[in-house]
């Protein structure tokens, strides 16, 4: 490098030398001259460069402001301009650039030219993984929350008002102005664990769990994790966080707990209804020994004959228990169940009294694999469910099909009060009963359930309230 200082070569210099691009553009726009900074950019060199105007290597979008630019500034109604372009190199690759351009003589417009594709992937990338993080956010429901300590001033994302079923407007608010949208058994101990978790100038982290009741009234299970930003001293300043809604895992924790504490009280029924079926037997057994071996006067033997009855109606109530928890005896065989059915009309009419019972057995419906005691259990149970959902006299249908996909179904049908959402949301627990005490004793479709499932078949409901409802047990052909 030449160490000549009179002005005409520093100028040189500064121009070559220059770490960022600078042309002398014409009044057309055309290359006048262009610095090796420029050239490495663009990835021409001076004559190739030439004959060309700025505008012919940008993108084709940015063409006509910067010609409208450029007639600004020979017009002297701007006196510079700023504008981000990319510009296409020869051999494909982008360059965006910024540029500022200048009138430096009359009729002479020098532009800087600075590369900053690096800082434009970056924000490139930065805004595809915020979208990333929208979506992976969207589709896990979760919101962030940051709380101002300091001011008071809790901002909530998009998300969380989504989550909290509120509009997102005004998203930000005291922290305390959300509070009515925390379900009132849970407010009091979520504010108790705010501040002992603030208090403690020793804890970064906050961790609770409670329930939302939004505006429309749906209740939702929130996780809350929160990190507290502190001051030296160890005041807190900020908290950052993010509200997971946790309620499907919460209710399969409930179902779980549920159904273990079902299988408690299914493992002691079981256990009671075996002793006590031994002890009726007993009973039973004594009495008819009582009968046949002694004369007793007419109101003793009436007694003991309603002793007796008593007892065999309770060995019928453990019967199901058993049933139930399948620690009876079972003999599964083939068989036809309008067989079955034809064998128990009779009976089955005399259960429904006073209702209307009548039986549509399609022949041929084909035959299944099932302790015939056990559908008979079944039957009975849904007739006297049937019985007993019909408040005015009503009808009962007893109906066997073949359905469309080759099974064998058994359908009883009546025109009663229909089962409402909540009660067929637990129908078929065991002990579920809307009934009043001393007649429901909630095990009818539990055995139902119970018989159908160990035949491989399959229960189904269909209910209109205040119509009627339709229990359809469908078994595979044997
Ligand atoms: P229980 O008859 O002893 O109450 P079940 O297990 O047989 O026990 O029935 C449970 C509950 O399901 C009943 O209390 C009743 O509310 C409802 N239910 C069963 N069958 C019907 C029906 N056909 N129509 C309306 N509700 C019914
Ligand atoms: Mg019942």
């Amino acid at each position: 490098m030449s160490s000549d200082t009179s002005p005409d070569t520093l100028f040189e210099s500064v121009f070559d030398g220059a770490p960022v691009g600078i042309a002398l553009l014409d009044p057309g726009g055309r290359f006048l001259r262009t610095n090796a900074a420029l050239q490495t950019m663009l990835g021409y060199d001076d004559t190739a460069l030439r004959p060309h105007r700025f505008a012919d290597l940008t993108h084709p979008n940015d063409v006509e402001q910067h010609a409208r630019l450029l007639r600004e500034l020979l017009a002297g109604t701007r006196s510079s301009y700023e504008f981000a372009t990319s510009c296409l190199r020869p051999d494909g690759r982008t360059v965006h650039a910024e540029v500022m351009g200048s009138m430096v003589r009359p009729g002479i417009v020098l532009v800087i030219v600075k590369d900053v594709t690096a800082e434009w992937e970056a924000r490139d990338q930065l805004r595809r993984s915020r979208e990333q993080l929208g979506i992976a956010i969207a589709s896990i429901d979760m919101g962030f929350f940051e709380w101002d300590i300091v001011t008071d001033r809790m901002m909530w994302s998009e998300e969380m008002s989504r989550l909290a079923g509120v509009s997102s407007e005004p998203l930000i608010h005291p922290f305390g102005a959300r509070f009515y949208l925390i379900h009132q058994d849970d407010v009091g101990m979520v504010l108790d664990n705010v501040h002992e978790t603030l208090a403690d100038r020793a804890r970064r982290s906050f961790e609770s769990e409670f329930r939302l009741v939004r505006p429309d009234g749906e209740e939702r299970w929130v996780l809350a994790k929160a990190h507290i930003f502190r001051d030296q001293a160890g005041h807190p300043l900020r908290a950052l966080g993010a509200l997971f809604d946790v309620t499907h895992r919460r209710r399969l924790q409930e179902q779980f707990l549920h159904a273990q504490k079902l299988e408690a009280i299914g493992r002691f029924a079981s256990f009671v209804a075996h002793d006590f079926n031994n002890a009726l037997a007993v009973i039973v057994g004594q009495i008819d020994v009582l009968l046949l071996t002694q004369t007793v006067p007419a109101i003793t033997r009436q007694a003991l004959v309603e002793i007796s009855e008593a007892a065999e109606r309770a060995a019928h109530l453990t019967q199901q228990l058993l049933t139930f928890s399948r620690k009876g005896n079972d003999a599964p065989r083939v068989l036809d169940p309008n067989d079955t059915l034809a064998r128990l009309a009779v009976f089955l009419r005399t259960l429904a009294n006073p209702h209307q019972l009548s039986m549509t057995l399609t022949p041929d419906v084909g035959l299944i694999r099932i302790d015939e005691r056990q559908l008979e259990q079944a039957v009975v149970n849904l007739v006297v469910n049937a019985r007993d959902a019909m408040p005015d006299v009503g009808a009962i249908v007893i109906m066997t099909g073949r359905t469309s996909d080759g099974r064998v179904s058994i359908a009883v049908s009546d025109t009663g009060t229909g089962i409402d959402e909540e009660a067929m949301s637990r129908l078929f627990e065991p002990f579920f009963t809307t009934k009043p005490a001393g007649q429901g004793t909630g095990l009818g479709l539990a055995v139902v359930l119970a018989v159908t499932e160990h035949a491989n078949g399959e229960v189904r409901v269909d209910s209109l309230p205040g119509r009627g409802t339709t229990f359809d047990l469908r078994f595979p052909q044997a």
